[in-house]
């Protein structure tokens, strides 16, 4: 333990983002890139050493770190024993460490009476102080085994499994159907929270570790680029199903149609690749530029959608949510150790504030109709407030009489959630689903009904987190290496 009297002497500060006012003005990241060693040591000191960390386990981190060993390593200025620690239970700490949500400081012991120990903050200067020094090269394996694994799906899961399995010597092989890897670390959460450099220094890593990459491989697809998914099983010991829960909710109300109204990833996607491909200049994105913009749905999407509506320059920004807003401080049934359901103010809501002077959420507000402008575009959404109400233990929602109302709209984004993975390249080989639709397969098992079949991930989770999709990966990688090998020294 770093410094027994540490969690009295020390407050949580969490490190500072960029100024709002200079970061919208460009797709770099919210974080400064700059860790101050000396205060995220007395940071590391703030943690206890539980007996239990329950930071660690059960509701905290989903891999496992080994938190409390790396907060004593940084207080004792040890960065790379804590490096080293950091990666053998995480293979891409720089990806959680921006953007995980943190559950491990939701259940940090100190948590139940003080803030939390900024666990998040400390793995990511760990990380980027490890690529900073030149601590972290490829290390391919030694010895090469004769097995081939597919991989379908270049997300955390795919990615996760795929040096996992190199690691042992496999020959691995990850298909990907977009023209770059990392799923949607790549074509999903913005440069804005994870800068496209640091996904694809990553992957320039595992390609010097003998992972092999093929692009624009549109696996059981039928177009240009398909890839037979019934001759990779064949020609491979193991394939893993890693292919993400891409099938967007929708929103079946009048108007629907109209041009205007997008789902929030073909939003975000196009302006990740235009911006990757062209700085913007290619014009293959759709623009918020001057536009009134409606987000419909939270979440890390919406807001997502919120970051970067507002670096186009939209000229006014709203966002509804069907749900009411959060309370300040856990509710009764909300303790201590579970995530902390309460309100908080991501980086969107934060930049938009400041450009119009209020939080952009509208809260209990369902969506009636998308308003035609005569031509075919849409020029408003025709809403309701609700009201939530307990009924038989269930939360049911009412309409509230004579609160209908229109909300000028030129871009209306949908960012309601994720229904699962396609099916198209499970139903070629007769992989079965759950009741949620997610391809069948046990969790710590990951096999499929089909064998030499396993799947990971968002596909077999539903939709997640990056943190999981890596626990997930390195999970699978460890039955698949069993199930070639009839034994695994993976974790
Ligand atoms: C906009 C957005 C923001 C998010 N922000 C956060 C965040 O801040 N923090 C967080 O922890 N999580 C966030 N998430 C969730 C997180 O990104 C996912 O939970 C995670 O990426 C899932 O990993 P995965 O590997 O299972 O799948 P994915 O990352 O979805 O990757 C699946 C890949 O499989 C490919 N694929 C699918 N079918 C085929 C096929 N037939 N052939 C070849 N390739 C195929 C897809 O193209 C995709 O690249 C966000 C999600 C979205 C959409
Ligand atoms: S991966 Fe997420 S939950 Fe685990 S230590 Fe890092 S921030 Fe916490």
């Amino acid at each position: 333990m770093g410094k027994p009297t540490g969690f009295k002497e020390f407050k949580r500060k969490t490190e500072d983002y960029r100024e709002v006012s200079l970061r919208v003005k460009d797709y770099g990241e919210i974080f400064t890139g700059i860790h101050d060693v000396e205060h995220l040591g007395t940071q590391g000191a703030r943690c206890m050493d539980c007996g239990v960390p329950f930071c660690q386990s059960g509701n905290g981190c989903p891999v496992n770190n080994l938190i409390p060993e790396w907060n004593h390593l940084v207080y004792t200025e040890q960065w790379q024993p804590a490096l080293n620690r950091l990666h053998k239970t995480n293979n891409f700490p720089e990806f959680t460490g921006r953007v995980c949500p943190a559950p491990c400081e939701g259940a940090c012991v100190l948590g139940v009476n003080e803030p939390a120990v900024t666990i998040k903050n400390i793995e990511n200067a760990i990380v980027d102080k490890g690529f900073a020094e030149g601590w972290i090269s490829a290390r391919p394996p030694v010895n090469r085994s004769d097995k081939k694994i597919a991989i379908i799906g270049s997300g955390p899961a795919g990615l996760a499994a795929a040096a996992q399995l190199n690691k042992v010597g496999h020959n691995v092989t990850v298909y990907e159907r977009a023209d770059r890897i990392g799923g949607l670390l790549m074509y999903g959460i913005p440069n804005m929270k994870l800068g496209k450099d640091v996904v694809q220094r990553r992957v320039d890593l595992l390609k010097e570790e003998g992972v092999v990459f093929v692009t624009n491989a549109d696996v059981g697809g039928n177009g240009d680029n398909a890839v037979d998914v019934k001759t990779l099983k064949k020609e491979n010991d193991a394939v893993l199903f890693a292919t993400g829960a891409t099938r967007a909710r929708d929103l079946d109300v009048p108007g629907r149609d109209l041009k205007g109204v997008h789902l929030a990833m073909e939003f975000l996607t196009a302006n990740t690749k235009s911006l990757l491909d062209s700085d913007l200049n290619d014009g293959n994105y759709i623009s918020a530029k001057d536009k009134n913009v409606v987000v419909i749905g939270g979440g890390d999407t919406g807001t997502d959608c919120i970051g970067t509506s507002l670096r186009h320059g939209c000229k006014s920004m709203v966002n509804f949510e069907l749900l009411p807003q959060s309370p300040a401080e856990r509710a009764e049934d909300n303790p201590w150790p579970l995530w902390p359901l309460i309100h908080r103010i991501d980086y969107g809501h934060e930049e938009s504030r400041e450009r119009f002077g209020r939080d952009p959420r509208e809260y209990r507000v369902l969506t009636k109709e998308f308003i035609d402008d005569g031509n075919g575009n849409v020029a408003g959404v025709k809403i309701v407030e609700v009201r939530w109400a307990k009924v038989d233990d269930q939360w049911k929602m009412e309409e509230v009489e004579g609160t209908e109302k229109i909300w000028d709209a030129d871009l209306v984004l949908l960012s309601m959630g994720f229904l699962g993975p396609e099916h198209y390249v499970s139903d070629a080989v007769y992989v079965e689903y759950d009741a949620r639709s997610n391809y069948q397969a046990e969790h710590g098992k990951y096999t499929t009904n089909i064998e030499g079949i396993f799947a990971a991930g968002d596909c077999r989770r539903g939709q997640s987190l990056v943190v999981w999709g890596i626990n997930e990966g390195r999970e699978a990688a460890r039955e698949i290496d069993c199930y070639l090998m009839g034994d695994t020294l993976l974790p």
